[in-house]
Order: structure tokens, then sequence, then C-alpha cells
């Protein structure tokens, strides 16, 4: 099933006595949210809604993709992600906004400097060669900072 719609009006969850959605979730319900830079591929949603005796209560978990790119070396990646979340809605309230929840969610997941892996050797700053497909002859200031400390060292 495919969801596009994750405004849930709590009138209604409660004359049902609850509410389960399982399904993927539209991508684009969350671009808004969300910096150009990242690509929701799909997320997977497993929801339920259950009345407690002052309020509902919505617990979530979600699984997917998205494309990030790397802080290293630019190329795109996918990253994969799982959360889970609960969330308390007065009786009072009209309804819950399960969409802005997942985006937040999916943004605080997102790595501040994603690597496409911890190995990546990243770009070379002096000819722009990606070191993990290729190897260059320039010397790299990192190795050679490293050098200079072990001298130091010894
Ligand atoms: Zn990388
Ligand atoms: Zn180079």
């Amino acid at each position: 099933m495919e969801i596009d719609n994750l405004l849930f009006d709590l009138g209604n969850v409660k004359n049902t006595n609850g509410l389960k959605v399982k399904g993927t979730c539209r991508p684009s319900l969350f671009d808004k949210a969300l910096d150009d830079a990242y690509k929701v591929k799909a997320v997977s949603l497993d929801l339920k809604f259950s009345l407690g005796s002052d309020s509902i209560l919505a617990q979530g978990f979600i699984e997917g993709k998205i494309s990030l790119i790397c802080a290293r070396c630019n190329e795109i990646f996918e990253y994969e992600y799982k959360e889970s979340f609960a969330e308390l809605y007065d009786y009072s309230k009209k309804s819950a906004d399960i969409e802005n929840l997942i985006a937040s969610l999916l943004s605080i997941s997102i790595p501040l400097k994603p690597l496409c892996s911890d190995e990546c050797k990243g770009i070379c700053p002096t000819c722009g060669t990606s070191l993990n497909i290729a190897n260059c002859k320039c010397e790299h200031s990192n190795k050679n900072a490293f050098a200079i400390l072990k001298n130091l060292a010894v």
C-alpha cells in the first residue's frame, strides 16, 4: 500500500478505536522538509495508534534509504536508516501530523558528514582524482603531516 497522506484525523482514530497503518510512503512527502542534496528513496512505515486513558499514543517504525553525497569523495551513495518513534496526542487535539514527525526524524538520522564508507579515501586536493578509484602521483599533505608528527615523536 502506498501512503500519500500522513495527516491523521484523531477523531476518526478515536471512532475506530485505534488505527494501524502499514505501507510505503510517497518519498515526495518529505522533500520540502529536507535539504535538496538529500533524496529520499522510499520510507516504509509501520504505524499504530492506540487509545489511552487521556491521550492517543502513536507508535511507529520507519526504514528506508536516502541518497546522500559523500563529504570526502563527492559521490552519491545510499544511506540506510531505521528509526522508531512514539508520540502522545491529547484527546483535545484534532489531528496528528506524522509527516512532520517523520521528516524531522529523517533530518536527525542523516549524519552531518556523510561518508560513503569509513574507508573512503576522498579526492586528491591537488589533481582531483578520486582516490577510491585510482592513485595519483601527487604528494598528499595528510600523509606528510603524519610523517612530520611521526618524526617529531621519534
Ligand atoms: Zn566517499
Ligand atoms: Zn593527485
